[in-house]
């Protein structure tokens, strides 16, 4: 079955953290075990927010990509999902971007993004982060932003980004929104989890929302089992949402995650889980990875 995932942070623990490839959660060797054929690769940018050095990261990210071991798609994907493990691009914090259109095409002419969290914990020059609450939509350049990204066919993330923002993004955006590595608030209550409304908006529009595998998302007491991963898809299965779930695991940008569920070689656990919990083969392999995959060629051909 062809696995992708929405989301990891492996870039920034190479490039940043200065970790061995070899060390890192997500690896070529535990993708194969896995069965992984897409792994979403973060520009992770926004850890000091624009107090940082968001876009030298993002260079230094970029500059990373071949210690990753697997090919990278920064042209025009296949016709069909690899069956070999392969990456594609994204970023995690616009202020990478500091602002401006021009790196916007320099990132993207390099690497080929193909979603862009508009925002991580902090504000910058696109908007507000859900950390710091939920007023306060998206500035000017976010607004020119999310105009170029629908002419280049890339995707507005909305995981981090505040609730003004996103509707904001709702209403600008051509393109579908999508939370590459968020849960179900109304099951727990963080901030960085998606509302019902929220959720049901990115289920009408046809974007796509990832279940993202940290623990204290999943459970208010942070102790998470693979039974909880299943409840949140229960629960956007219930909004509709068949064609839009997916997987967002936040692979080494995570501390805590699921008993079972501790890296890519762990993702037949969680379909077996599911398949116990009596999914059907067919909207598995939409789960799985089929509906991040359609987006994602849906998009290009739009592009
Ligand atoms: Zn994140």
């Amino acid at each position: 079955m062809f696995i992708a995932d929405a989301h990891c942070d492996t870039l920034y623990e190479i490039a940043i953290k200065g970790i061995r490839p070899e060390d890192c959660v997500v690896t070529r060797a535990r993708m194969v075990t896995g069965g992984v054929g897409l792994q979403t690769f973060a520009l992770f940018a926004g850890r000091q927010g624009t107090q940082g050095t968001p876009y030298a990261d993002g260079v230094a990210m970029l500059d990373a990509v071949p210690e990753l071991g697997v090919p990278v798609f920064t042209g025009d994907l296949p016709d069909t999902p690899p069956q070999e493990p392969a990456g594609i691009i994204s970023c995690e914090g616009g202020e990478m971007l500091q602002g401006s259109i021009d790196r916007l095409h320099e990132f993207h002419d390099k690497a080929r993004l193909r979603m862009i969290a508009l925002t991580w914990n902090y504000e910058n020059e696109i908007g507000h982060p859900a950390a710091s609450g939920p007023e306060g939509g998206l500035k000017p350049f976010g607004i020119e932003l999310l105009r170029e990204m629908d002419a280049l066919g890339i995707l507005p993330d909305v995981s981090h980004l505040n609730e003004a923002g996103f509707w904001d993004v709702c209403e600008r955006a051509a393109l579908p929104p999508i939370a590459s590595h968020s849960d179900c608030r109304w099951l727990c209550d963080v901030p960085r989890n998606l509302w019902k409304a929220q959720a049901k908006a990115i289920v009408e529009r046809g974007g796509f929302i990832g279940v993202n595998f940290y623990s204290n998302f999943l459970k208010s007491d942070g102790a998470a089992t693979l039974d909880d991963v299943v409840r949140h898809i229960d629960a956007l299965c219930e909004l509709g949402g068949e064609d839009v779930i997916g997987l967002g695991s936040d692979f080494d940008g995570i501390e805590r995650w699921p008993e079972g569920l501790a890296s890519p070689a762990d993702f037949p656990a969680l379909l077996d889980a599911l398949r116990r919990r009596g999914y059907g083969e067919a909207l598995l392999e939409k789960l799985a990875g089929l509906n991040l995959w359609n987006l994602l060629k849906r998009v290009e051909a739009k592009a």
